[in-house]
């Protein structure tokens, strides 16, 4: 770069300073433009996103697979260099009047912005446009292209958000920042675990109830192999992620009191680690499966993998990394550690479209889908400041 970045970085943090005010207008607004998931309603605080850029000159496209379900891509820069993306959600989980009052009527005191969507993911999302805002008044273009993904559905699955846009071909890019961690800008997403929904189900024979020795209850055997998963340990270990867990979350069975249950089934939630698939842990419970079945007579156990979501990991040697552990800290003075996550963000659909994606955001993640969920407004100056000089860094 043509400007030391120490320099840049601190020019771009007076810039996103100057513009406080309008940021925290930015992101009331987005807030107010209730978009709770389901239904989502995402086109609401589209409107917001349109008319921001609109303002600035910056062309809008705009992808509904349904009625109000509008996701947003905007690009500024130079386009065919480098694309780096930054994908955000419009929607936001519920938030009960009785148990968080005033969600929707944000407010700003104390340096906090409270309001459901303040961290996730509104916020960050206001602070992306005020970094676009901030390129675009540079005298010297971006050298590649910065492009906003503002995408629905994130918060109940991404069909008609992210999984949407990836199917249309519209997700691509060298690099991918993710602003939907929390961890105040403090540490990096470079590595998450996959995941597998895996139904079991168990078959006996049934009997009446006062003779439950002349059936096979599935309900019983099932539970022997649910305590085998508990008690499960995975010899694989990964150093940001550890071990891959299994999570017993759903369980049905029977039909009456007074007979012996022939059927029975499990939903158990497995998180896996980059390398393996998910086939490794169903292979796994198999294995277990087949010694219960063997010591209960007349029982037998069929599995099969409802959702997947494969891992992923990006090399820490990137230039996407390395970059965003050298410009963060000359804006927030704090280093910024790796982190691995076993939940999953808008990395992986960006993995699977070939992006490199990484998950850095501003905001605490213990605010993010709570009653009275909030960010700090210098947390969120401090963010533009960064996403505009990360641009500048990788993009020339
Ligand atoms: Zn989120």
């Amino acid at each position: 770069m043509s400007e030391p970045a120490t320099q840049a970085a601190d020019r771009y943090l007076a810039a996103a300073r100057a513009r406080e005010e309008s940021l925290v207008r930015l992101t009331c607004d987005l807030i107010a433009a209730i978009s709770v998931n389901p239904p989502g309603d995402e086109h609401r605080p589209a409107a917001v996103v349109e008319r921001h850029l609109k303002g600035l000159g910056v062309a809008v496209s705009r992808h509904e697979p349904a009625p109000g379900r509008t996701s947003l891509l905007a690009s500024i820069g130079r386009s065919g260099g480098r694309r780096l993306l930054v994908p955000l959600h419009l929607d936001t989980v519920p938030a009960a009047e009785d148990s968080f009052p005033g969600a929707f009527k944000p407010r700003a005191e104390h340096g906090l912005i409270v309001g459901r969507g303040a961290v996730d993911d509104k916020g960050p999302l206001a602070a992306v446009l005020i970094a676009m805002e901030i390129l675009q008044a540079d005298e010297r273009p971006l050298g590649g292209e910065l492009v906003l993904v503002a995408a629905a559905d994130e918060e109940c699955g991404n069909r008609q958000g992210m999984d949407f846009l990836v199917g249309k071909g519209l997700i691509r890019g060298d690099w991918a920042l993710v602003p939907d961690i929390g961890h105040s800008m403090g540490a990096v997403d470079v590595a998450e675990k996959g995941l597998a929904f895996i139904e079991i189900t168990c078959r006996g024979r049934a009997a009446h109830g006062s003779r439950p020795a002349d059936g096979a209850n599935a309900i019983l055997a099932l539970a022997e192999l649910l305590a085998e998963i508990e008690a499960w340990e995975p010899s694989e270990r990964h150093p940001l992620l550890g071990r891959p867990t299994a999570n017993v979350g759903m369980i049905s069975g029977g039909s009456a009191p007074n007979m012996v249950a022939d059927r029975a089934t499990a939903r158990i939630d497995c998180r896996y680690l980059p390398g393996s698939t998910a086939s490794g842990p169903l292979r796994q419970f198999e294995e277990l499966a087949r010694r219960v079945a063997a010591r209960r007579e007349g029982v037998s156990f069929s599995m099969r993998i409802t959702e997947e979501q494969p891992p992923m990991e990006v090399d820490t040697a990137s230039p996407l990394v390395q970059a965003v552990r050298e410009i963060a800290p000359r804006i927030t003075g704090r280093p910024v550690e790796l982190l691995g996550m076993g939940g999953t963000t808008l990395c992986k659909p960006c993995a699977a479209a070939g992006v490199t994606a990484v998950g850095f955001a501003p905001g605490s993640a213990s605010a993010a889908h709570t009653a009275g969920e909030s960010v700090e407004v210098r947390e969120l100056v401090e963010f533009a400041a960064f996403t505009a000089a990360l641009a500048r860094h990788l993009l020339g």
